[in-house]
C-alpha cells in the first residue's frame, strides 16, 4: 500500500490517503512538541518507536474486543488504519492524579485516585484544549448525542481495563493517558489516532522513573532510552505479546 496526497500534518504524524478510500497511511514524525506547541525538538527514532508501541497496543485491544482503527504496521514509520471522522474530544483517563489533574484542582501529585477518572478536553489548539462537560459536547456539535458520550467513556474504562494490569505486569504503572475516537463509514465508534508515551504517563513501579513524554516536557532528557525501555517492557523476553 502506498502513500498518495497529503491530507493533514499534525504535531507528530502525517496522514496520507491512499488508492484505498476507506484507508489511510499515519507517518510517525520524529517531532517532539510540549505546551500546546511552544517547547519543539526532535528526537531521531521517536516516530518508529511510536509505532511499534502502538501497533502492538492496538493489537493487544483488539484481541481483547476493543474496535480500533488499525490495520497493519508497513515499516518502521507508517502505520496502516481505516478512514474514520475523528471526533474533536480527547479522552483522557487518570488512575493517579499528576499534570493538569493536580495543577488545576490541588490534588498532590501521586495521590491513587479512589475510582478511575474519565474527563473530555476539546482537540482545539487555538483554545489550549480546554475542558468540556457533556453539555459542552452537544453544544459544539461534537458527537450527536449524550449516549455517544457514554460510549466514549465506556470505551476509555474498557482500554484501561486492559492496559493498566498488562503493564503492571511489565513493571509499568499506567498513570493517565489520553484517547481519541473517531467514527467509521457506518457511523460506529472506534478508537483511532495512536497510544505512545507521548500521549501516556507510564512511571517505572520499582523506581518511580518516568518514562514518557513528561521526559522531554521537564527538561529531563533520556527521552528515547526511556520509550526503547516502554517498548521491550511490553514484547518482553520473546520479543512478542
Ligand atoms: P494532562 O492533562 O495532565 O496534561 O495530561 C493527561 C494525560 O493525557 C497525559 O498522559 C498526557 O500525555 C495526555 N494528553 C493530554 N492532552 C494531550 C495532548 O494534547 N497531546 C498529547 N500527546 N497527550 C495529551
Amino acid at each position: 500500500m502506498e502513500k498518495r496526497e497529503l491530507l493533514y500534518e499534525g504535531k507528530a504524524k502525517k496522514l496520507y490517503t491512499t488508492d484505498d478510500p476507506g484507508l489511510l497511511i499515519s507517518e510517525f514524525k520524529d517531532d517532539l512538541t510540549a505546551f500546546n506547541g511552544l517547547k519543539k525538538a526532535s528526537e531521531a527514532g521517536k516516530g518508529a518507536l511510536n509505532n511499534k508501541i502502538s501497533t502492538e497496543l492496538f493489537k493487544l485491544l483488539e484481541q481483547n474486543g476493543v474496535p480500533t482503527h488499525f490495520v497493519r504496521m508497513l515499516d518502521e514509520n507508517h502505520m496502516l488504519h481505516r478512514r474514520v471522522d475523528i471526533i474533536l474530544i480527547e479522552v483522557i483517563v487518570r488512575n493517579i492524579a499528576t499534570g493538569s489533574l493536580s495543577k488545576n484542582l490541588g490534588i498532590p501529585d501521586g495521590t491513587v485516585l479512589p475510582f478511575t477518572l474519565v474527563e473530555f478536553d476539546y482537540k482545539n489548539d487555538a483554545l489550549g484544549d480546554p475542558k468540556l462537560n457533556d453539555q459542552h459536547c452537544l453544544i459544539l456539535n461534537l458527537v450527536n448525542s449524550f449516549e455517544e458520550l457514554d460510549t466514549l467513556r465506556a470505551m476509555a474504562r474498557q482500554v484501561n481495563d486492559i492496559l493498566r494490569p498488562f503493564f503492571h505486569e511489565k513493571g509499568l504503572n499506567l498513570v493517565d493517558f489520553k484517547l481519541e475516537f473517531g467514527k467509521d463509514a457506518q457511523g460506529n465508534i472506534i478508537l483511532a489516532d495512536e497510544i505512545s508515551p507521548d500521549n501516556c504517563r507510564f512511571w517505572d513501579l520499582q523506581t518511580g522513573e518516568k518514562m514518557d513524554k513528561d521526559r522531554f516536557r521537564q527538561g529531563m532528557g533520556g527521552l528515547k532510552v526511556a520509550y526503547e525501555e516502554v517498548l521491550n517492557r511490553i514484547l518482553g523476553d520473546n520479543g512478542t505479546i
